[in-house]
């Protein structure tokens, strides 16, 4: 009688023991979720997991790739055209032409809708002496991709390169086509295309003056990571009047301020 009186005690503790843990530990998942089920953290990590794949899917669903480039194809007519971006991974769509127009008969084109802001740039700055000369403004989709085509295949026969490592080579010269912002319409190399052009006055008086006009410059030395093309102190780009200080403030080259801004380029 004695023995059994000891072992349902033990009993009695080990079942108390045993339900206590069970309470502490539904107790402690309860604080970690307070929706029940799985803990709440690794709820949310999967759902923002799935929420990022849905995104992505989206995203890619939305933009075009050219499948031969591997390259996103931009809207150059959207509301956004002025910050439109093309680089090595964005190219515009095969063949497109923006509406052009001359600059002060000059010979000169840029799209229609910049040209104005180009030619009171150009008065305001003949005001003070300078001449702001146009160089190369817009060039065809086609004269792209007939000096790039050139280029590569000459790379390829003087040098025995395959195809794809001759447009490689070929890309650090010329831009493949599409990916110009000449094809655009919305940039101007300004005077010339020499490396000394960053010491003239002309240089210096766009560097004070042409945010005001909604140009940036657009390829410098530090961004060049970002950009893929190093310092070219002639070449301007239009984004704006009501952009262009504001990115030229920032320090920030094209990309990253539309990245950081949340503008879908
Ligand atoms: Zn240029």
């Amino acid at each position: 009688m004695k023995k059994k009186s000891v072992l349902t005690v033990i009993f009695t503790v080990i079942a108390a023991v045993l339900f206590s843990a069970a309470l502490i530990m539904s107790l402690s998942e309860k604080e970690k979720n307070p929706f029940g089920g799985e803990p709440f953290t690794e709820e949310v990590t999967v759902s923002e997991t799935e929420a990022e794949a849905r995104t992505e899917q989206q995203v890619t669903e939305a933009k075009k790739i050219n499948k031969e480039t591997g390259r996103i194809i931009v809207n150059p007519e959207q509301d956004l055209w002025n910050l439109v971006v093309v680089n090595m991974g964005r190219e515009m769509p095969s063949g497109y032409k923006p509406v052009l127009k001359e600059i002060l008969s000059t010979g000169y084109y840029m799209d229609e809708r910049v040209v104005p802001f180009y030619e009171k740039m150009y008065k305001a700055a003949k005001e003070e002496g300078i001449i702001l000369t146009p160089y190369s403004g817009y060039r065809s989709y086609e004269r792209q991709e007939r000096n790039y085509k050139n280029l590569t295949e000459t790379y390829m026969s003087d040098y025995g390169l395959s195809r794809k490592e001759a447009e490689k080579k070929a890309a650090t010269v010329i831009l493949p086509p599409g990916t110009s912002e000449h094809n655009l319409g919305l940039a101007m190399d300004i005077c010339n295309t020499k490396d000394s052009f960053a010491f003239t006055e002309e240089y210096k008086w766009l560097t004070e003056n042409a945010h005001k006009y909604g140009f940036i410059l657009r390829y410098t030395e530090d961004k060049m990571d970002i950009t893929g093309i190093v310092d070219e102190p002639w070449h301007w780009r239009f984004v704006g009047t009501e952009y262009a200080e504001d990115i030229k403030n920032s320090g920030l080259c094209l990309e990253e301020y539309l990245e950081l801004k949340g503008i879908d380029f």
